[in-house]
């Protein structure tokens, strides 16, 4: 199953992500991730979008496609892969349907008020990339990844001014693929929930697996 996950920064979508992979036993392809390694390894492309992570604005679309596709050539692709962060553009979700068939479009509702509120607890593991909430979800021991020890730490874009420009890119930009989704009978609409679980028991019952 190919699956897309929509939201705003901070909707969840790596949370819930994180589930559906160990229900499905397929990967997580995550765009910010691969670009955040880019730029820790200093690679051509990493010293390319670097500002434009810290700023918060979109990569170019034909570098996150072609990333996109070299990654879908690994063989742990082959029966399906959780997309999360990517398409963000319609013309990344057209794109998208060049290479692969999208079987639903998953999209989890957050109002901006609570995503700013979250954003600001956010920890994410510089290592593994698993992400944490202070409040809502802690790790074991504070401030350190329960998954591989490492030390968590605030990424740069999640201060409050970029969060907001996120939000803002979210809106212009990512949220009318909802739109070219909902046309093709693939989306799902979930509303974030304050607990987690209640979350991840809506997304349970939406895509009607186990999780
Ligand atoms: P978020 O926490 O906002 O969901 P991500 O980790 O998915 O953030 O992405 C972080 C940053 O990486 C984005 O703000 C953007 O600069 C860049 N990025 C990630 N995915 C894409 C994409 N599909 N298209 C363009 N830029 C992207």
């Amino acid at each position: 199953m190919n699956l897309v996950l929509l939201g705003a920064p901070g909707a969840g979508k790596g949370t819930q992500a994180e589930k559906i992979q160990h229900a499905l036993n397929i990967p997580i392809l995550s765009t910010g991730n691969l670009l955040r390694q880019a730029v820790a390894a200093g690679t051509e492309l990493g010293r390319k979008v670097e500002a434009l992570l810290d700023a918060g604005s979109l990569v170019p679309d034909e570098l996150v496609c072609s990333l996109v596709a070299e990654r879908l050539k690994q063989p742990d692709c082959a029966h399906g892969v959780i997309f999360d962060g990517f398409p963000r553009t319609l013309q990344q979700a057209q794109a998208l349907d060049g290479i692969v068939h999208v079987d639903a479009a998953l999209s989890i509702e957050v109002d901006d008020d609570t995503i700013l509120h979250r954003m600001s607890g956010r920890r994410t593991c510089p290592k593994c990339q698993a992400s944490y909430h202070v409040t809502d979800n802690p790790p074991k021991t504070a401030d350190v990844c329960d998954k591989c020890g490492a030390h968590l730490s605030i990424r740069h874009d999640d201060e409050p001014a970029t969060v907001r420009s996120r939000l803002a890119v979210y809106h212009k930009q990512t949220e009318p693929i909802k739109e070219y989704y909902s046309a093709q009978g693939k989306l799902k609409k979930v509303q974030g929930q304050p607990k987690l679980s209640d979350t991840v028991r809506l997304v349970s019952e939406a895509l009607g697996v186990a999780l």
